[in-house]
């Protein structure tokens, strides 16, 4: 399949995504994880994005395209793909409607995970990833409010990501809604838009129940 997962950060969409990869829904292209990798090893594109990532900005649509277009046109990526944190902004979502089409595809859907504000951050300031096989937890999920908790998957070391304190989070959020939100028409008027509610007190199952209905996937 050929998916947008949409949604404020920390709606879940990593989360959503890693369970669709497992029924081999297409690959994982997450904007975010692929800077954050670029930073790690030190690239030109890693040092870049992170002027805008420190401050929860969005990267220049030109850095971002380049980048999306060259992940896409790997041979892993005809399968399907599930796009996470891409598109962000109209520009962005016109460009992947053209980049489609000139290669005789289109989306099958776009899911927005819609989550409360408050709750992002209070769900963002308590993630933790395994710096070992990066999966996401959430401290409060694990009744755990430490950071000395080990990686319940592998054992790993967990680590918070740099943009995942309050006031950055709260800039990514008004990022969200000025500059995202638009994509929500944008994709309703081409009928492609799937709400999924992704609240408080449900858990990633509950959640990916709803996203396999959205879906019709068994
Ligand atoms: P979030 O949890 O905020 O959804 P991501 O991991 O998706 O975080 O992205 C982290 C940062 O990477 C963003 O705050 C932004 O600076 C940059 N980024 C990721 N995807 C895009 C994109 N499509 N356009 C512009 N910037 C992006
Ligand atoms: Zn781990």
């Amino acid at each position: 399949m050929r998916l947008v997962l949409l949604g404020a950060p920390g709606a879940g969409k990593g989360t959503q995504a890693a369970f669709l990869r497992e029924r081999n829904e297409g690959v994982h292209v997450s904007t975010g994880d692929i800077f954050r990798k670029n930073l790690k090893e030190e690239t030109p594109l890693g040092l870049e994005a992170k002027k805008y990532m420190d401050q929860g900005a969005l990267m220049p649509d030109e850095l971002v395209l380049k980048m999306v277009s060259a992940r896409l046109s790997e041979p892993d990526a005809e399968q399907g793909f599930l796009l996470d944190g891409f598109p962000r902004t109209v520009a962005q979502a016109e460009f992947l409607e053209k980049f489609l089409s000139e290669h005789g595809k289109k989306l099958d859907a776009v899911l927005l995970f819609g989550v409360d504000d408050e709750l992002l951050v209070k769900r963002l300031s308590n993630r933790r990833t395994c710096r070992s096989c990066g999966n996401i937890f959430n401290l409060l999920a694990m009744h755990e409010h430490d950071d000395k908790v080990k990686c319940p998957s592998c054992g790993g070391e967990l680590y918070q990501r740099d943009d995942d304190n309050e006031a950055v989070i709260r800039n990514r959020l008004k990022v969200f809604h000025d500059q995202t939100e638009p994509l929500i028409d944008f994709y309703k008027a081409k009928n492609l838009l799937k709400v999924v509610n992704a609240e408080a007190e449900d858990t990633p199952e509950m959640v990916y129940g709803r996203v396999k209905a959205a879906l019709n996937l068994k």
